[in-house]
């Protein structure tokens, strides 16, 4: 039996007891038990146990899919006292709407179980966090695959009026994770957590961006576990054909401490950036025609490649921001005051998300002495900028490399992304959230343009 070390997770849950931290917050993580590697199912039985007693009462979520891969083995395994199954249709995947989530919480009230479950990794977990704060229940997740980074995430992914939006969940209380389950998902669920990982250098690249110009509180220690797994799953990566197991555990690994820094961060900084924004859009708009690849992971993974040479054109070597000479701060301080307000100039394809919008748009205010002292920011900074973003780019694109030889699906042409969906999320990444990123520093220079021009070049 293959013996696997998880040292960024343990590190992390030693780290993140509440004792203050150098970037002034005290990080917190909800109390959870990860129960990682070969005899996981057989582990939370016992812990199950210890915890209810051997009359539990459980309610379990899972589809036809996760029950078949992993559900009815784990409920053989744990033989509680009392277990109601519930099973959604697995194909196609169940949306994860509200009104589905009110549905299953009104059945769980009526029922008052001990504790809640989930057999699956993304919808099912998303609609069980939620379920478990609305029924005020704990719950626990029993993974399928190691393609998400929500397990240990305090919001769930829910259909609201037709988008996705990140609603307040109760994180679980356990995650179990059996690498045998987790070795048999498809592979697409494999890459797609890769996928996802690559967000963690633009998310790492943005946050310290935003740190240096905006004040912004960056936290050394909560992104230094972000792409610190990451890095270690994508080496791992690399050895997949000789090592399946380790690459897949070392992948789990990313994904929990990746959604616990979220967590004990208490916003999705240190794992999500312009490339999420992009996959968000896409996601809600169904945008991807090829079904077998409308995965999260595999989205995020595609728009960070897509997004690529735009971060290189600016902040690579030679790019924009390095040839950058003399700013004269209070020429563009009038002209970002002149622009018209986006209400004048959404793009007509945006109005349906004109909601969405207005509510990242209000939390924005910005006055004059706020846009002078980020430009004098900028220009004291920029080499210091520069000197961090250069390695990060170069060691994402080397990363996206490993992963398209191991086939990960890049192109928007085998997504089958229709033309205008490409770069329209793109063109409005700073619209669609407001979270600051290179698109907001190459904007606040008035050379967007070149941004948007280089990534348009490749598309
Ligand atoms: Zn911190
Ligand atoms: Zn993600």
């Amino acid at each position: 039996m293959a013996h696997h070390s998880y040292p960024f997770l343990d590190e992390l849950k030693a780290r993140f007891g509440g004792q203050r931290c150098p970037c002034g917050k005290a990080h917190r993580l909800a109390p959870v038990e990860v129960i990682l590697g070969e005899g996981a199912f057989d582990s939370s039985a016992r812990g199950l146990l210890q915890r209810y007693g051997s009359g539990a009462s459980l309610w379990v979520l899972s589809d036809e899919r996760t029950e078949s891969a992993a559900g009815a083995r784990w409920k053989g395994a744990v033989r509680a006292g009392n277990i109601s199954s519930r099973i959604l249709p697995g194909d196609p995947s169940p949306v994860p709407t509200l009104e589905l989530a009110q549905a299953l919480s009104a059945e769980v009230r009526a029922l008052a179980p001990d504790l809640v479950v989930g057999v699956g990794s993304g919808v099912v977990s998303d609609l069980v966090k939620k379920v478990s704060l609305d029924a005020d229940l704990p719950n626990w997740c029993v993974a399928t695959a190691a393609s998400v980074d929500a397990y240990g995430s305090a919001m769930s992914a829910i259909r609201l009026a037709g988008y996705h939006r990140a609603v307040p969940a109760r994180p679980s209380e356990v995650i179990v994770c059996d690498l045998e389950v987790i070795v048999r998902a498809p592979r697409r669920l494999f890459l797609a957590g890769l996928g996802d990982l690559l967000a963690k250098y633009l998310a790492s690249l943005d946050w310290r961006l935003a740190a240096r110009v905006t004040g912004e509180t960056y936290c050394e220690v909560v992104g230094g576990f972000a792409l610190g797994s990451a890095r270690r799953a994508i080496d791992a990566a690399r050895a997949w054909e000789s090592d399946p197991e380790a690459a897949l555990s070392a992948l789990m690994e990313a994904a929990l401490v990746s959604g616990f820094a979220m967590q004990a961060f208490g916003s999705s900084r240190p794992a999500a950036s312009a490339e999420h924004t992009v996959a968000h859009f896409w996601e809600t708009v169904g945008a991807a025609g090829a079904t077998e690849h409308d995965l999260h992971g595999i989205l995020v993974g595609a728009a960070t490649k897509f997004l690529l040479p735009g971060y290189t054109a600016w902040l690579g070597a030679a790019g924009g921001l390095a040839r950058l000479e003399k700013l004269d701060v209070e020429e563009r301080v009038l002209a970002l005051e002149r622009e018209a307000p986006w209400q004048a100039t959404l793009e007509p394809a945006l109005m349906p998300w004109r909601r969405v919008i207005a509510e990242e748009q209000q939390r924005k205010v910005l006055d004059r002495s706020m846009m002078t002292r980020r430009l004098q920011a900028l220009a004291r900074e920029k080499d210091q900028i520069l000197a961090f973003a250069q390695p990060l780019l170069a060691e994402l694109a080397e990363a996206m490399e490993s992963l398209e030889g191991l086939g990960f699906p890049f192109s928007l042409e085998t997504l089958r992304i229709a033309e205008p969906q490409r770069l329209l999320p793109v063109r409005n990444v700073r619209l669609l959230r407001d979270r600051y990123t290179a698109f907001d520093l190459a904007h606040e220079l008035g050379r967007e343009g070149e941004l948007l021009d280089s990534i348009a070049a490749g598309a």
